[in-house]
């Protein structure tokens, strides 16, 4: 799962990317309302969380948390979002929840509460948007993230079932190796250069050899005939 926080108090957003990490989803962080438009707009994340009061960066025009988020919803864009509210406002809460957000904290919050809160959306989004994805024998279940292989369970890590679904999305289709990484990590710089072959080749141990086909120097693919 791949999240984006949009916060600009510096302390606040390394608490919840420690927290969320921990809980093994990826999470990009960004301070002002342009550059989250710009990157809801150019890529792929699965729930949005929302500062209302959002700085002007330099050289960017303002845009706060309320109005990104009434432009995210007039483009039809359906992620979930929780707005992250700094005072206790009924009025900016009511304003954000017209406007489209599907959940809200008020700050300071309890960091169990919001761990729960995040897997409710993700697991309401992921069950409404997504059905049972099968191939070849293998089957992904986007709402309760469960994996079987013929019929038998498949314990699979958060980043296994990950990468499995970005492939098993598009069958027959290559998925390059950058979308891929952008997907298990994001923006971070760090990631290992043989981590996708770990995890490859964890999976074809855990499920068939024969369903991952790897395209050299260009990405994978779920072929549709294995
Ligand atoms: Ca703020």
């Amino acid at each position: 799962m791949r999240l984006l926080l949009v916060e600009d108090d510096r302390a606040l957003a390394e608490g919840i990317r420690v927290a969320l990490s921990a809980e093994g989803y990826t999470l990009d962080w960004l301070q002002d309302g342009v550059s989250a438009l710009h990157a809801l707009r150019s890529e792929s994340f699965d729930l949005l969380l929302l500062d209302l009061g959002l700085p002007r960066l330099d050289g960017l025009p303002r845009l706060d948390g309320l109005t990104l988020l009434q432009t995210l919803r007039a483009e039809q864009y359906d992620l979930p979002v929780m707005i992250l509210t700094a005072r206790d406002d009924t009025a900016e809460r009511i304003a954000g929840l017209d406007a489209g957000a599907d959940d809200y904290l008020v700050k300071p919050f309890d960091v169990e509460e919001f761990k729960a809160r995040v897997r409710a959306l993700l697991r309401r989004s992921q069950g409404r948007a997504q059905p049972l994805l099968e191939h070849a024998g293998v089957s992904l279940d986007p709402a309760t993230q469960q994996v079987s292989y013929q019929g038998q369970d498949i314990v699979v890590t958060p980043m296994e079932y990950q990468l499995l679904h970005q492939l098993m999305a598009r069958p027959g289709k290559v998925v390059t190796r950058e979308r891929l990484s952008r997907a298990l990590y994001g923006w971070q710089d760090r990631v290992e250069s043989n981590t996708l072959e770990v995890l490859i080749h964890n999976l074809r141990k855990k499920l068939s050899t024969e369903l991952i086909r790897t395209v050299r120097g260009v990405g994978y693919v779920v072929e549709l005939k294995p």
